[in-house]
């Protein structure tokens, strides 16, 4: 733990393809050393300019099911014919150590989390609306017609959790999206099963 005896968040971060959530969190995190992205395992294949270990570890099937079967795994979901998971104790060790840790996953996971970790944080950045983050996805120019159309429809189902989660940041200017979380994770902080160490400490120095 650092030396306020602190522990860091743990935060969700959730939304569909094409809204934005890796530009607002490294806008966010020029400013916050404090925070630290969990690294996933996935069963998918590296992308190109991906490496090992630190946008994913990229594990095999087995190595994956091994893992969520002796409980390694926070959470863990099926997403486009893949597995992805969170491993356990690294959230934790830098939880204990007071660092923020972001969990950027979709939306089973993010449930899970809810349900195993009531002091999570959960967030879901929204488009400004559905047509325009169709837009987006076009705009890409990276995604066949049939991708994109892939890529709405699961994006419907992910918009209609979104009401799940405690806040939503809608994603029309980064700048702006990047500071609500700000203000959201601050608030955080300051939510009094947060401070559970000061308020006893005070609490003791009154009896
Ligand atoms: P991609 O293959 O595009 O990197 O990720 C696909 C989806 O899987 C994204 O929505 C991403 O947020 C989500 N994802 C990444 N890591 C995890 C994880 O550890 N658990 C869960 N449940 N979802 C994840």
């Amino acid at each position: 733990m650092n030396k306020m005896n602190k522990k860091g968040l743990l935060l969700v971060i959730s939304g569909p393809s094409g809204v934005g959530k890796g530009t607002v969190l490294a806008k966010y995190k020029e400013n916050a050393p404090q925070m630290k992205m969990s690294v996933s395992a996935t069963t998918r294949n590296p992308r190109p300019g991906e490496e090992h270990g630190r946008e994913y570890y990229f594990v095999t099937k087995e190595q994956f099911e091994k893992a969520a079967v002796s409980g390694e795994m926070l959470e863990y979901a099926s997403y486009s014919g893949n597995f992805y998971g969170t491993p356990k104790k690294a959230v934790y060790d830098k939880l204990n150590e007071g660092f923020d840790v972001v969990l950027e996953i979709e939306i089973q996971g993010a449930m899970q989390i809810k349900n195993k970790c009531p002091e999570a944080v959960l967030i879901f950045i929204l488009p400004p609306s559905y047509e325009e983050l169709e837009n987006r996805l076009l705009k890409r120019q990276t995604e066949t017609p049939e991708a994109v159309e892939k890529r709405m429809e699961t994006a419907k189902k992910e918009l209609l959790a979104a009401r799940n989660y405690d806040y939503v940041i809608v994603n029309d200017d980064i700048e702006k999206a990047a500071e609500k979380l700000n203000y959201i994770i601050e608030g955080a902080r300051c939510l009094s099963s947060q401070n559970q160490n000061i308020l006893e400490s005070i609490e003791k120095s009154i009896k």
